[in-house]
């Protein structure tokens, strides 16, 4: 392990490299275009094969499904349903499903190949693909949701499989929508297949500490940089945005490795505390009130003030764009650990990269939850399940070992960690392409 700093090599700018009319921070808002901006600039400093390169800019299926249900009030109504399977060179296509009215094509086409980033990342032996249905799930009943779930799974069971296309939760699903995706796929099959998805219940085949998974990929992450910047775990100060799965994992688990965290926020509002929240407090505050607004021992303050509090570690973990152009300038974090999926923009990586934030990267810090995704997949296949301590010990052996692979190709090729990411995603996935050849 490495105890180099990041000061001791100068990171190269987009600007170095590709002169100043080949700026790839194009688009702030399309996280299409954001994911493909930092796709075309890693694979430039690759040299990547111009036939690769177009092999891998396209999704390899694009799949749009009406999603037509009986609403309970007789009614019926027609949902439109996506699904994107970006490569499956390494392996099946891996990726959530996330039922949002904001869900766009555009937004499933960048998720699913930031899957396959990520997957090649932690060098696990998937692709990547990512699914939607267009849908305000807080106006569904339970039984509509289910309605939903069953035509959407219905409606792609010739893409979907164990060895093919593997789904799991996102926005606004979880484990009971897992259950019903695994038992709708087992009834056409004609028998229980339970790796058909992950992140299902333990007593359908999920696997012990998925549910904290991502959160847990974060604190390792976050560790791991510490330690490569020379700051000490104790009395760090943290703050976090989003207190869902990862957000409020990431806060309980850095909290209990020594760090302090100052501020959360979700949808409500943040708040703030400069001698420490309880994050444990807060967790039992929004399972009895539902959101965080009115949390006693803490200072409400502007939502958007969270992110320019003077601490060391920011985890943004709940939306996309949450740092752009407009804000990354007073960001006065060292360390951004980015626990949502493309929570920084395009045009907002140069400033953090000016300003010298260590930025630990979506398709780094978040892979937690994909890494015991496979395990989950594995133990399923195997009919075989693990306790907790050894998926614990193997998520931070993958973490760990994902945080360095990436951190060497950062100092070798004089990056930042976003870029050294992609370029070693992009190398893994290109390598098993030209090893395998062109089927023609
Ligand atoms: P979640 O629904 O459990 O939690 C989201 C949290 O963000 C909630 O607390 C919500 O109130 C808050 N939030 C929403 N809008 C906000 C805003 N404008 N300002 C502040 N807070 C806001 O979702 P999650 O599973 O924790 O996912 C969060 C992010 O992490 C998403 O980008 C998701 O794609 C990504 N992610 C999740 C996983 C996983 O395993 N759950 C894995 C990888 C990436």
């Amino acid at each position: 392990m490495s105890e180099t700093t990041e000061t001791e090599h100068a990171v190269r700018t987009a600007k170095d490299i590709l002169g100043p009319d080949k700026d790839p921070h194009l688009d702030e808002d399309n996280p299409f275009e954001a994911m493909m901006a930092r796709f075309d600039y890693a694979a430039e400093l690759l040299e990547l094969d111009p036939g690769i390169y177009q092999v891998l800019r396209q999704p390899e299926k694009q799949i749009i499904v009406s999603v037509p249900i009986q609403r309970d009030n007789g009614g019926l109504e027609v949902f439109t349903g996506y699904r994107v399977v970006h490569n499956t060179a390494r392996g099946p296509g891996k990726g959530g499903i996330r039922f949002d009215l904001r869900v766009t094509l555009d937004e499933v086409k960048a998720l699913a190949a930031w899957m396959t980033w990520k997957c090649a990342v932690v060098n696990i032996p998937f692709g990547g693909a990512k699914g939607g249905v267009v849908c305000d799930p807080t106006t569904l009943s339970i039984s509509e949701l289910e309605r939903i779930t069953r035509r959407y799974t219905a409606a792609l069971f010739d893409l979907l499989g164990p060895e093919s296309d593997i789904p799991a939760p996102d926005v606004n699903t979880n484990e009971r929508v897992m259950a019903w995706i695994m038992d709708t796929y087992s009834m056409h099959k004609r028998h229980t297949v339970t790796a058909v998805v992950t992140g299902k219940p333990v007593e359908l085949g999920g696997s012990r500490g998925r549910r904290e998974a991502t959160g847990r990929g974060c604190m390792i992450a976050t560790k791991e940089a510490l330690k490569h910047l020379g700051l000490p775990l104790r009395g760090t100060k943290v703050a976090v945005q989003g207190f869902g799965n990862v957000g409020a994992t990431a806060a309980l688990l850095l909290k209990q490795e020594g760090l302090t965290v100052v501020a959360v926020s979700d949808v409500s509002g943040a708040v703030y505390n400069p001698n420490g929240i309880s994050v444990e407090g807060a967790v039992d505050w929004i399972r009895e009130q539902r959101y965080l607004s009115g949390y006693p021992n803490a200072e409400a303050i502007p939502s958007d003030e969270l992110f320019t509090l003077d601490v060391d570690v920011l985890v943004p973990a709940a939306v996309e764009n949450a740092i752009t152009r407009k804000n990354a300038d007073d960001i006065r974090a060292k360390i951004i650990c980015e626990g949502a999926n493309g929570p920084t923009t395009a045009g907002a990586d140069r400033i953090l990269e000016d300003k010298g934030i260590f930025v630990i990267p979506d398709i780094l810090a978040n892979a937690g939850g994909v890494t015991v995704s496979y395990f989950e997949w594995v133990q399923d296949r195997m009919g075989y399940f693990w306790d907790e301590n050894m998926v614990v010990d193997r998520l931070n052996g993958v973490t760990q070992q994902a945080f360095h692979d990436v951190l060497s190709v950062a100092k070798r090729h004089s990056v930042n960690m976003r870029i050294a990411a992609y370029m070693l995603a992009i190398e893994r996935v290109a390598a098993v392409h030209r090893l395998r050849g062109l089927y023609a």
